[in-house]
């Protein structure tokens, strides 16, 4: 997970993010107050408004394609998720806050993983959110050189709460990840031996489109390539 700058809000939601929500909370209403078939499609329809196709190429554009929390590449195998830092169904308020969307992978946004969890102070949440904070203030990403494996490591019980949540060392993450930043390690220790060419591919690697930058990042660190 690495830090994420905020883009501006899309124009799609400029124009109809405060028409969105009073129609969606009018028809939640709707549907609570009687719950039949027609008044919870209703429902469905006022809040999916969210997954407009301009909201979610404005959130692939600032993610660089990729999870905002597993840093995995997205679009080769999936389209995504528009993913609700605070869960719609929990903070319907939230649910066309520009501000509250970020783009999510298919599995940390399952029902397995974060889907509609949202844990407060006494349980050490909130999750980090990469667009609001640094997360390598409450992780570090590590590869152990025994193992040949990258693992995300909390530093903070927020870390904690965030990793379990998502998932963040699955076995099918770790695997593929761990392949990556297997040759990212490779080219940091040659490139801490001098070697231009390394240090140009270990750079590139700390690029925020690239898969599991902040591997890089930390790699970069801890050899003090620059
Ligand atoms: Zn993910």
């Amino acid at each position: 997970m690495i830090r994420v700058n905020r883009t501006p809000k899309p124009t799609i939601l400029i124009d109809n993010e405060d028409t969105w929500l009073n129609n969606y909370l009018r028809a939640d209403k709707k549907y609570s107050d009687n719950p039949n078939p027609a008044n919870k499609k209703g429902k469905d329809t006022a809040e999916r408004k969210y997954n407009h196709s301009e909201i979610k190429t404005a959130l692939k554009t600032m993610f660089s394609d990729k999870c905002a929390y597993c840093e995995s590449h997205i679009a080769h195998i999936d389209y995504g998720h528009i993913e609700h830092y605070k869960p719609k169904s929990r903070f319907k308020m939230e649910c066309f806050n520009w501000d509250n969307l970020l783009l999510g992978c298919a599995i940390c946004n399952s029902p397995k993983y974060k889907s509609d969890h949202f844990p407060g102070g006494a349980q050490h949440g909130p999750i980090v959110n990469p667009t609001e904070e640094d997360p390598s203030n409450f992780f570090s990403f590590e590869f152990d050189e025994k193992t040949g494996t990258a693992n995300v490591i909390e530093k903070h019980p927020r870390g904690l709460t965030t990793k379990n949540l998502l998932g963040l060392n699955r076995p099918e993450l770790v695997r593929h990840r761990s392949s990556i930043v297997k040759l990212m390690a490779y080219a940091a220790i040659k490139a801490s031996n001098g070697d231009n060419d390394a240090r140009i591919v270990i750079l590139k690697c700390c690029k925020k489109e690239e898969e599991y930058s902040a591997f890089a990042i930390e790699l970069c660190k801890h050899f003090n390539i620059k």
